[in-house]
């Protein structure tokens, strides 16, 4: 490996065209030059990282409408901290025994409706889930029926499908009713900006989001907000505190600078015209693969008033026929994985179908994509 040129050519990592969305696994959003910036100025100097972690913490509960604030490793670490938080409090004998619950209050309510890969991060701290309702329904005295003794928190998660779960504000009620609090995860629930503070306003106790998906912020950041007590107790259960759950989760001076600089370019973007340009940009591929036989291309528009994470912008779905007899879902990916750079696209939610997630382009990519989605479809 040579010092010249860019990093990834020089390492030897091949590029990819991102219409996946903001996907962990293929880098998760891309920064705007003021964040790095912010990281590259804070990576000067030394500070008091309560000080800082507080400061940090006083911006978030302005955006948010939230009595507190916390910059955490991510949304996963959000819920860890979450989880934590209601079932430790800050007591330091609790927090030093996390994840071994025994003799606290442990148990974490969640919907069946709710249920998704990220919810073992409640797991992570010791919680024990409790599920109530099935895929499509759930009834309002089943989340009572589920409250008892030893309920820690009811969980909320803003995910790709939000099924049959009772919405947010009358769950919000029923756990106040017991003086249980409710913890949220809506880590890709941003943008639109308006989703900062809305649950708050429904009344949940803490509320987690990614800051490396919408905001691009630092790809391991994450935004916490919630009640004074709460966050000092999640506080307690993460870095700096090396004798806590969260400890692994450490976020770093550079970080925090990144993820509140993109948190304020976030909240002074003009979404309407952001979202303007990823429905051209799907608009776009629609146009250029509408007359290939076999398929039917659509542009399916944004629905934030569903409060799915992946209905929050417009996307272009490709369908196949009956008698589609072309390459297989499975092939197309990997033709598309295969070129250089690489194209990764979304799979839709319902069916065999393709969708290409416009939130990652890059300016342009959206020429690169069709022409590539084309030929593929096409045998080309
Ligand atoms: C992405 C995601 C997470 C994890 O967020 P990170 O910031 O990557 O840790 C958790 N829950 C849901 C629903 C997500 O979409």
């Amino acid at each position: 490996m040579t010092t010249g040129g860019e990093f990834y050519q020089r390492l030897g990592v091949k590029r990819i065209i991102n219409a996946a969305s903001w996907i962990t696994v293929f880098g998760g959003s891309i920064m705007p030059p003021a964040v790095v910036q912010a990281m590259e100025e804070a990576s000067h100097w030394f500070v008091d990282m309560h000080d800082l972690n507080q400061k940090a913490g006083d911006v978030i509960a302005e955006l948010t409408g939230a009595e507190a604030g916390l910059v955490t490793a991510g949304s996963a670490a959000g819920m860890v901290l979450e989880a934590a938080a209601t079932m430790a409090g800050n007591d330091p004998a609790k927090v030093w025994r996390l994840p071994d619950t025994e003799g606290m209050k442990n148990e974490i309510v969640l919907h069946r409706a709710h249920r998704v890969n990220y919810d073992h991060n409640f797991r992570a701290a010791g919680a024990k889930l409790v599920e109530i309702g099935n895929a499509s329904t759930t009834q309002e005295w089943e989340l009572e029926d589920a409250i008892n003794e030893n309920t820690a928190a009811v969980a909320y998660i803003f995910g790709p499908r939000r099924g049959g779960a009772i919405p947010l504000p009358r769950a919000v009620e029923i756990a106040h009713s017991h003086d249980v609090p409710v913890i949220v995860d809506a880590a890709a629930m941003l943008p639109p900006p308006e989703n900062l503070s809305r649950f708050i306003d429904e009344g949940a106790d803490m509320v987690s989001f990614s800051g490396g998906k919408g905001v691009l912020g630092p790809q391991s950041t994450g935004i916490l907000a919630g009640r004074a007590d709460l966050i000092e107790a999640a506080y307690a259960n993460g870095a700096p505190n090396s004798v806590s759950v969260g400890r692994s989760a450490k976020v770093c001076k550079e970080e925090i600078a990144g993820l509140i600089t993109a948190l304020q370019i976030f909240v002074d973007t003009d979404f309407e015209t952001v979202n303007a340009n990823w429905r051209a940009q799907c608009a776009h591929v629609v146009e250029e693969l509408k007359d290939i036989p076999g398929i039917m291309v659509e542009l399916e528009e944004a629905r934030p008033d569903l409060l799915e994470s992946s209905s929050n912008f417009a996307k272009a779905v490709v369908h196949f026929d009956q008698g589609w007899n072309g390459p297989s879902v499975e092939q197309i990916d990997q033709m598309l994985e295969d070129g250089d750079p690489g194209v990764r696209i979304g799979k839709s939610d319902v069916g065999d179908a393709l969708a290409v997630y416009p939130v990652n382009l890059q300016s342009g990519e959206e020429e690169i994509l069709a022409a590539r989605l084309r030929e593929v479809l096409t045998g080309g």
